[in-house]
């Protein structure tokens, strides 16, 4: 049924996307739900997180659909976005709205979060195919190790735990209630608002023992970058901005902790890569007024969030919007990409 409901609902988007895109009933429609006036400056900002060669064989490995974009479908997205759009780097894109040169098409800036090795392996060389540039947002105290991030072994355990029947409610803390169900992906997200860092770690640990999940165990596809792939890349069009040092939800934290995490971040990056850090996305695009205030007083000139829509000519640099795409986010009514809701997405008509 819920599949069902799901699939009508994108057949009516994909319907509504083709009209606005054939009536050109877009920029209006945009600009009325935006409040941005017409022919004012636009700059959009997507982002991806983790490129995979095979979605169908990743997704069987325990990996968050949410996460996700296969290396084939990426392209698509590219030759899309290359149609509809113009691909600049950030500094670009910052320009353009602060009165740089105009273009020709509205430009758009591709984003990566988090760091995974398969930016290197998947998507760099698809970038590079077609010249276009990217940022790239990762977090210091995980390049160039083996660590995994605390929300994708909580995906993954979840995972196993829900294909079994585990239930969950033996290890999760006093005062926290399953009435949301069990399925992997809105418990992650629930576990990682509502939980703190060191008990959500004590989960992991009391869910890997009891599924005997040892650190090989998890997908390989979850690894992070090493330090001479940033540095390949940062010298080959993907600019390389900071995620904060441990991928720590900024808006939970108090004040010294939010400052050490965006001004080290920085301060290790910009001794590894010889150059100025400019740029921060916050993670899970979280962020409040202190968070804003700090990363303005360390140093950084833009931060990017998760919230979707156009950033018009009055945007606040430090709260980027930015839509998140993963392999079916640009669906039409079946399985395959469809440009006219992607462009409708990424102008933030669906929001
Ligand atoms: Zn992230």
């Amino acid at each position: 049924m819920k599949n069902f409901v799901q699939q009508g609902r994108r057949m009516v988007k994909s319907i509504l996307s083709a009209v606005a895109c054939q009536f050109r009933f877009v920029e209006p429609w945009e600009n009325q739900r935006h409040q941005i006036r017409s022919g004012e400056r636009r700059l959009y900002v997507v982002g991806h997180h983790l490129p995979v060669g095979d979605f169908s064989l990743a997704l069987r490995q325990g990996i968050s659909p949410y996460q996700m974009i296969s290396g084939k479908r990426f392209e698509e997205q590219i030759k899309w976005l290359l149609r509809d759009f113009e691909p600049v780097t950030l500094q670009e894109g910052l320009r353009y709205l602060e009165g740089g040169p105009l273009r020709h098409k509205s430009p758009v800036v591709l984003t990566f979060d988090d760091g995974y090795r398969t930016v290197y392996e998947i998507a760099y060389p698809i970038l590079k195919r077609h010249g276009v540039p990217a940022t790239l947002f990762v977090c210091t105290d995980y390049v160039g190790t083996d660590r995994l991030f605390i929300h994708d072994r909580l995906f993954h355990l979840l995972w196993r735990g829900h294909r079994i029947g585990l239930s969950l409610e033996r290890f999760l803390p006093r005062g926290i209630e399953t009435s949301r169900g069990q399925r992997p992906q809105p418990m992650t997200r629930f576990l990682l608002e509502r939980l703190a860092e060191a008990e959500v770690l004590a989960l992991i640990g009391r869910l890997e023992e009891v599924l005997s999940v040892l650190p090989p165990d998890y997908p390989d596809l979850l690894r992070v970058l090493t330090w001479e792939e940033l540095h390949e890349m940062d010298r080959g069009g993907v600019t390389v901005g900071a995620h904060t040092k441990g991928h720590r939800i900024l808006t939970r934290h108090p004040a010294d902790r939010i400052q050490e995490e965006l001004s080290e971040s920085k301060r290790v990056l910009e001794r590894n890569l010889g150059r100025e850090v400019a740029h921060v996305a916050y993670p899970n695009g979280a962020w409040d007024p202190e968070v804003v205030r700090i990363a303005k007083s360390a140093g950084y000139q833009s931060g990017i969030t998760t919230q979707g829509g156009p950033n018009g000519s009055a945007a606040d640099l430090l709260t980027l919007k930015r839509t998140v795409l993963c392999e079916w986010a640009t669906r039409g009514g079946g399985r395959n990409h469809s440009d006219h809701v992607g462009t409708c997405l990424v102008k933030g008509l669906f929001l």
